[in-house]
């Protein structure tokens, strides 16, 4: 899920920090039924209407003066968003004519961003999109990794057939069409023993960035954590061995990963909640995705007003002065590996025993610290090699400034 700005490829977040990210929840329905799925309150009737989403847009471009950020990322999602192909084609042509027809300075500032699982990518339907919006799209499908690996979890909904096959046959199309794209995957439990696997897997398929995160919910078993110490170490010697760190990327290896953080200096919200915007079917706003209904096992939904009556400022003001020593315990402020050691705001609200965004759930704390072991590992293996071969000096000037954190 995003932070402030959308993912690229190539370890680039476009406008990172400058971009608002609104968030169309087009529809709660998607063909599979992933196991680790979020969205605990999917179904097939929640889909959004036209005039909804025809009012949240007016109502946005409406409000100008208040949201000054440089640019804009108009993010689809679902359930699976191209389901409802016709209508983002739409709500697409509208938000251009109307950023243009007022002369908004987000025209030409902006782009269309989906989160897909790809099933319906080649299809005539997303094809024409495509073609016609190719200049400012976005798009990710998740693959998970091997067969194996992905079928374990993303399966069909009605037969729970896996998904892989009808996945990978549109791989070759996609990056063809977006050289650069990467993908995320999500790791839970049952997930670490095809850690290596999946990654190898995925560069075999021309993706040569891979996004994973461990899911945020407290689903760890013990000795999760050493086990997913040993994958990581496991495939950093394959990454290195095969030569495969000068141009492919996988986000658990990370420089800025695992040293201590100065509360005084850094001590920014992990996340972008608050500072996003969301609307769904029946044309509720929300800070992001993660606080609509359909994410939260146990809590109610932080509505923050609708398309009709807009934004309730005062719901949002909450989220406005989160940071990270308002919402950790003690033991994280002073934490040795707390660089990028994540949150997720609406996880936060969802675990917490009180109704509140001011409590951190850290049940990635074990896992956190085995990737920082293991990041370290990578870290110095690499130098030692690149060192040993005289290459250090020109893979630091070759490789990105930055590899960003991303939630
Ligand atoms: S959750 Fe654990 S690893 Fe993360 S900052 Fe807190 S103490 Fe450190
Ligand atoms: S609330 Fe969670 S999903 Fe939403 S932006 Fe923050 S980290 Fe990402």
């Amino acid at each position: 899920m995003g932070t402030n700005g959308t993912f690229v490829g190539n370890n680039k977040v476009w406008q990172r920090g400058m971009a608002k990210n609104i968030t169309f929840i087009v529809t709660k329905d998607c063909q599979l039924a992933c196991k680790y799925c979020y969205l605990v309150g999917k179904n097939s009737k929640e889909r959004m209407p036209w005039e909804v989403a025809k009012q949240a847009i007016d109502y946005i471009l409406d409000q100008e003066d208040e949201m000054r950020e440089e640019s804009v990322v108009w993010d689809f999602i679902g359930g699976e968003p191209f389901l409802e192909i016709e209508l983002i084609d739409r709500i697409c042509d509208y938000l251009k004519t109307e950023m243009f027809r007022r002369e908004h300075h987000w025209f030409n500032s902006y782009r269309l961003s989906f989160s897909t699982n790809g099933i319906n990518f080649h299809t005539d339907r997303v094809q024409r999109f495509i073609a016609k919006n190719r200049s400012h799209l976005s798009i990710g499908i998740t693959i998970d990794g091997t067969e194996r690996k992905h079928d374990l979890n993303r399966i069909y909904k009605g037969d729970g057939r896996g998904s892989y096959a009808d996945v990978v046959r549109n791989i070759p199309l996609w990056l063809s069409l977006f050289p650069g794209a990467g993908t995320k995957v999500t790791i839970s439990s049952a997930d670490i023993p095809y850690i290596k696997e999946s990654v190898l897997h995925l560069y075999s398929l021309g993706i040569r960035e891979v996004n994973i995160n461990c899911v945020f919910e407290d689903v760890w078993q013990p000795g999760d954590d050493r086990r997913f110490e040993e994958q990581l170490t496991l495939l950093a010697d394959a990454i290195i061995d095969g030569g495969l760190y000068s141009d492919h990327a996988c986000s658990f290896f990370s420089e800025h990963l695992g040293k201590p953080l100065d509360p005084e200096l850094q001590n920014q919200n992990w996340c972008g909640a608050g500072r996003m915007l969301a609307v769904d079917a029946e044309g509720n706003f929300y800070p992001c995705t993660r606080f609509a209904q359909y994410s939260l096992r146990s809590k109610q939904a932080w509505v923050i007003g609708n398309v009709r009556d807009g934004i309730d400022r005062n719901k949002l003001r909450p989220f406005l002065t989160l940071d990270r020593c308002t919402q950790s315990p003690r033991r994280c402020i002073d934490c040795e590996v707390a660089e990028g050691c994540a949150w997720c705001q609406g996880e936060n609200y969802d675990a917490a025993d009180t109704p509140t965004i001011y409590q951190r759930s850290t049940a990635i704390c074990l896992m956190h610290k085995a990737r920082v072991r293991a990041n370290n590992y990578y870290w110095n293996r690499l130098y030692r090699k690149l060192e040993q071969e005289g290459e250090r000096e020109a893979f630091e000037a070759a490789r990105p400034k930055s590899n960003p954190l991303t939630c």
